[in-house]
């Protein structure tokens, strides 16, 4: 089975109309969420596995949402970096083992609401983490908190993880 080399992001804009200050949500986009439900090997060349959600902190990396209890899923060792280098991290993603969609495009979504708090790290445009960046922030202080990082113009993006277990939910840009 092919392994997925390289993953593709959709974007996930927060208004309708674009502004400079826009934040992007990015994540998996359905052709990956597709290969791995076909098999295709992960980030370290495994076949995906499989549970069943318990319907609390299995954020699925297409849709962004929860993967509801009793609902299949794939676990997948996800790096979400297009060069290897010393700090790009892999981890484990999940995704919803049926079909599933992409969220609004106007609403924060569901992986980044669900948690009192997550993981913040901003890097630079050649994917290092930026040090001094990272934080543990309270969803209430989420977005200025990733407006003001992505105001400045030595970070390129912010990537957003779960606070106690590290898994990558999704990364935030302005670019538009
Ligand atoms: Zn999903």
């Amino acid at each position: 089975m092919k392994r997925v080399e390289r993953i593709i992001y959709f974007r996930h804009s927060k208004a309708n109309q674009r502004s400079d200050h826009d934040l992007y949500f990015l994540r998996n986009d359905q052709k990956t969420a597709n290969a791995y439900r076909a098999g295709a090997l992960d980030a370290y060349g495994n076949a995906p596995e499989q549970g069943v959600s318990s319907g609390t902190g299995v954020p699925c990396g297409h849709c962004l949402n929860i993967v509801p209890e009793g609902e299949g899923f794939l676990v997948v060792a996800h790096r979400p970096f297009s060069i290897l280098q010393p700090y790009a991290e892999t981890g484990p993603i999940f995704i919803c083992q049926s079909d599933c969609s992409a969220p609004s495009a106007t609403e924060i979504p569901q992986v980044l609401e669900a948690s009192p708090e997550y993981l913040i790290k901003a890097y630079t445009s050649n994917q290092r983490i930026k040090y001094g960046t990272g934080a543990i922030v309270p969803k209430e202080n989420f977005t200025s908190k990733l407006s003001a990082l992505l105001a400045r113009s030595d970070l390129a993006f912010v990537d957003i993880r779960s606070a106690k277990n590290n898994c990558w939910l999704t990364r935030v840009t302005h670019q538009t």
